[in-house]
């Protein structure tokens, strides 16, 4: 049995949302008759239960309640479901409770019971701060609403919270992009995941594209937006992913570090590392209602030894910190010699400078990342 086993988070999918959304590829669909709120807790237990035995003896660091739209369920539900949970799986003395929330005003009526339940981080998914910019996404919510979600939270209790924004937005010039920015800061979140809309295949948008900014007029949003982002004291440590010292977000830096999370949930993804060292990847069946009839793993897999180097660089690349011996073999369970050749070319072509503890990617990698992880991927 390994001796140290990766940080384990939990992640629990909740698949509906009042309206699906026009640009969103996530398994949500909309609600269109009554919420099965106990059913699908109750799903959800049997769901854990069975998984149960995969993560034996462990504690878990995080709890991350994403979807769809998880606020659509009541505070008691959710305290029910965290304290069964918690029956099952011992949980970190620390550890962080997420829950995604939409800034309507329904939703903001429970966020001081559902910091009463035990949760202690709550992302809001504002998009944008400019009511005929969350026309055009087809939200909704309006910015009164969101002004009044992040008070809300604020009162109830989240000086945690994380602000999702987005940028290149149908007809958004540099000006509503920036002002979108500097409203969102004026709220003074302590993470803020600012990215861009993109058109995902399987989407409305994609079929029937609006209007987006040129290239060039996106990389001057980017440029722009990061300068302001850092004068407020943000630091990016991933691709999109910005935070006030110390307010990272433990459960996706987790994903980004290879660690291991547990999914449950219509459509969740798992990734743990079991006592023989073996790494096995498991998924839950995608549809809600297939999942409540039978939520029991739909494929489980193990990831071939030799994969794992390429796919623990796809994962920690996203992140803008060095890269340490120390972390890779404690996730991978892999020697450093296994990475030798591939760190020699990057280093030879510029993209990475190597010292003892590991390595950095230099300006070079960074502009060409995927030239840098192509070096990973395992010779056939
Ligand atoms: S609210 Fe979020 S999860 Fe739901 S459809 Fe819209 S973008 Fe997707």
């Amino acid at each position: 049995m390994p001796t140290i086993l990766p940080k384990l988070g939990l992640y629990i999918h909740f698949p509906w949302c009042a309206k699906k959304c026009p640009y969103c590829d996530f398994n949500s669909h909309t609600l269109k008759e009554q919420l099965p709120e106990q059913d699908y807790i109750q799903a959800l237990l049997t769901d854990l239960t069975q998984d149960l035995p995969y993560v034996k003896g462990r504690e878990l660091n995080t709890i991350f309640m994403g979807g769809g739209t998880p606020s659509l369920f009541s505070p008691a539900s959710l305290q029910q479901l965290l304290a069964e949970i918690g029956q099952r799986i011992n949980f970190a003395s620390d550890i962080e409770i997420t829950l995604e929330a939409n800034p309507g005003s329904v939703e903001q009526t429970k966020f001081q019971a559902y910091f009463t339940a035990g949760i202690n981080r709550l992302s809001l998914g504002i998009q944008s701060l400019q009511d005929d910019k969350l026309a055009a996404l087809g939200r909704i919510h309006n910015a009164h609403s969101a002004y009044n979600a992040v008070v809300a939270a604020k009162q109830a209790g989240f000086i945690n919270f994380n602000i999702d924004l987005m940028f290149g937005l149908p007809a958004q010039s540099l000006d509503d992009a920036l002002h979108d920015l500097s409203a969102a800061l004026s709220l003074a979140p302590t993470h803020l995941s600012w990215y861009q809309l993109t058109l995902e295949p399987n989407t409305l948008f994609y079929h029937r594209p609006p209007p987006l900014p040129a290239d060039d007029m996106l990389w001057e949003f980017q440029q722009q937006g990061q300068h302001l982002l850092k004068s407020h004291g943000y630091e990016q440590y991933e691709v999109s992913a910005y935070a006030k010292s110390g307010k990272q977000c433990r459960h996706n830096r987790n994903y980004w570090e290879f660690g291991d999370y547990l999914g449950i949930g219509a459509g969740a993804h798992s990734k743990l590392t079991l006592s023989d060292g073996q790494v096995m990847r498991m998924s839950k069946l995608k549809h809600p209602k297939a999942y409540l009839m039978n939520p029991s793993p739909a494929e489980q897999k193990f990831v071939a030894k030799q994969d794992l180097g390429f796919e623990f660089m796809l994962n920690y690349l996203r992140l803008k910190q060095a890269f340490t011996w120390q972390l890779f073999e404690q996730q991978t369970l892999l020697d450093r010699n296994s990475l030798a050749a591939p760190l020699q070319l990057a280093e030879l072509k510029g993209l990475v400078t190597i010292n003892p503890q590991g390595f950095t990617v230099t300006d070079l990698g960074w502009q060409f990342l995927n030239d840098l992880l192509e070096l990973f991927l395992p010779k056939q």
